[in-house]
């Protein structure tokens, strides 16, 4: 059977760039990068030049990068390092209701240590305004962490002008953004931040292995300690084979960056006019969201359902973040969005990568009313 995959916000195959670095740093490059010896100096130089590409692409000092194990270690480590260090300051943090769970849980554990957080409600088609964020700036403020590119429904938060209208109140407020859907579709916002996380697996680099961007002089305490890794913020060998892959990868997603995102625009209109074609269909996803990213609804074809029957002609969609789906667990951006159960539980997530095919979309769009018109009959029988 044909595949046809859509689910590049839970992850993307790995691209050829990054599949040959890590390839050749697996099987060549294998000495310990803090190692004297001739190998060591090798793995560090290797290691060192992974860096400099992606301190190139995040448009940052190759000092003020640094690696880890994904999105999810990067977002805990600058949430609750840089509380942790700020704590003398202030104990007051601004984020969002639609923030993954990477942000969110490191947030309320503060919370159950003495911090408070303001949880911003985007609005669900005007996202998170500047003037909100100010609004919610208390005297005690510390971090304010807002992500670029919700995962759930692709819309784009103006994290740059969130980010600037902060630093011309209070310059010492740090600024952080989860990165990982915008990273390598958007312009890099972090000329406007103090911290920044992004992941490899999500523009077709390896799975398990991150980097953050933290403004040099921006204090914030390790999460894991040890030998003194990536300048004391993160202990562990290095993974190199990872850096190297995820370089390869964010360089080629740079590259093609903006024809990229014109040519998925293209087919993303493709599917949202496929889609709006469908009696009672409801797009959940805004006007302006990123062009990797549709969620709709059929309702009253519970989202799981429709997944299943979409997986068994071959197609691999989900019903929203991959790690709540696998929990069973209704979505809470869906929700913090105001959206009616009905359309939270039949909501599907499409979504798409610069490897996405014409080929693929169509086959989607072709599928869909059928599938539509054949389970919803009976969702309404046993619902009824
Ligand atoms: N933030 C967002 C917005 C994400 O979509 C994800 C991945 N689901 C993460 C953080 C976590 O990234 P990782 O898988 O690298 O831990």
């Amino acid at each position: 059977m044909q595949t046809t995959y859509l689910d590049n916000n839970a992850t993307t195959p790995v691209s050829e760039e990054a599949a040959s670095a890590i390839r050749r740093c697996l099987q060549s490059v294998y000495g310990n990068p803090s190692s004297l010896h001739m190998l060591g100096i090798e793995a560090e130089r290797e290691l060192n030049a992974a860096r400099r590409e992606l301190a190139r692409i995040l448009r940052a000092d190759p000092r003020e990068v640094y690696f880890c194990s994904g999105a999810t270690e990067a977002n805990n480590t600058l949430i609750s390092g840089i509380a942790r260090a700020s704590r003398a300051r202030g104990t007051h943090i601004v984020t969002t209701t639609v923030e993954h769970p990477s942000v969110l849980e490191p947030v309320q554990e503060l919370e159950r240590n003495g911090f408070s957080v303001s949880y911003l409600a985007p609005h669900p088609v005007r996202g998170v305004l500047p003037e909100q964020v100010l609004d919610a700036l208390r005297a005690d403020t510390v971090l304010v962490s807002i992500m670029q590119v919700n995962n759930e429904t692709g819309a784009i938060f103006p994290v740059e002008e969130i980010a600037r209208a902060v630093k011309a109140v209070r310059a010492e407020i740090v600024v952080h953004s989860d990165g990982v859907q915008g990273f390598g579709k958007l312009a890099p916002p972090t000329a406007a931040l103090d911290a920044y996380s992004v992941s490899a697996h999500k523009l077709h680099g390896p799975k398990g292995v991150g980097a953050f961007f933290l403004r040099d002089g921006v204090r914030c305490k390790p999460l894991l300690l040890g030998g003194g890794h990536e300048h004391g913020l993160r202990a562990g060998t290095e993974n190199l084979p990872g850096a190297a892959g995820f370089a390869a990868a964010a360089g080629a997603a740079e590259q093609q960056r903006e024809a990229a995102q014109q040519r998925m625009q293209r087919l993303k209109d493709e599917l949202v006019t496929a889609i709006e074609q469908i009696p009672d269909a409801q797009l959940l996803s805004p006007p302006h969201a990123l062009a990797t990213t549709v969620a709709a609804a059929f309702p009253p074809i519970p989202g799981e359902v429709m997944v299943n029957a979409l997986s068994e002609q071959g197609v691999s969609a989900s019903t929203g973040a991959a790690c709540a789906a696998s929990r069973g667990k209704r979505s809470h951006v869906l929700e913090a969005l105001g959206f009616e159960r009905r359309s939270i539980d039949s909501a599907v997530r499409f979504s798409l990568s610069r490897l996405t095919t014409a080929d693929e979309i169509r086959r989607v769009t072709e599928l869909l009313p059928h599938t539509v018109a054949r389970l919803r009959p009976v969702a309404e029988r046993v619902l009824r």
